[in-house]
């Protein structure tokens, strides 16, 4: 069963921002990579509208799982700073010259 209208994937990038340190909290190295929630249940957006957040681990949860049960901030807040994290990391990765965000000279 495929969706009607793919989002774009990009494995690639996902890993990259993988890479990255926690938006939330700052730990490194264990950042998965988060979609916006926005859209509603099941609608996962393009992966290029994606930012690092921890994974849960062992006697801690995780921002991400923090995040995308909503905990600590309503959908309100969710929104604005999943936008937020969009925008960092679009600008951490044209910076260090992403293929995805080159832009025409
Ligand atoms: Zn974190």
């Amino acid at each position: 069963m495929f969706a009607k209208v793919p989002r774009y994937k990009n494995k690639s990038y996902r890993q990259y921002v993988a890479s990255k340190a926690c938006f939330s909290c700052g730990i490194e190295g264990y950042s998965q990579c988060a979609h916006a929630n926005g859209g509603g249940m099941g609608t996962k957006r393009s992966d290029l509208e994606t930012f690092p957040l921890c994974a849960s681990r062992p006697g801690h949860i995780g921002c991400h799982t923090m995040h995308d049960l909503c905990i600590d901030m309503t959908k309100h807040q969710r929104r604005e700073l999943e936008a937020t994290y969009i925008m960092r990391m679009q600008d951490v990765a044209r910076s260090e010259g992403r293929p995805e965000f080159k832009e025409a000279a």
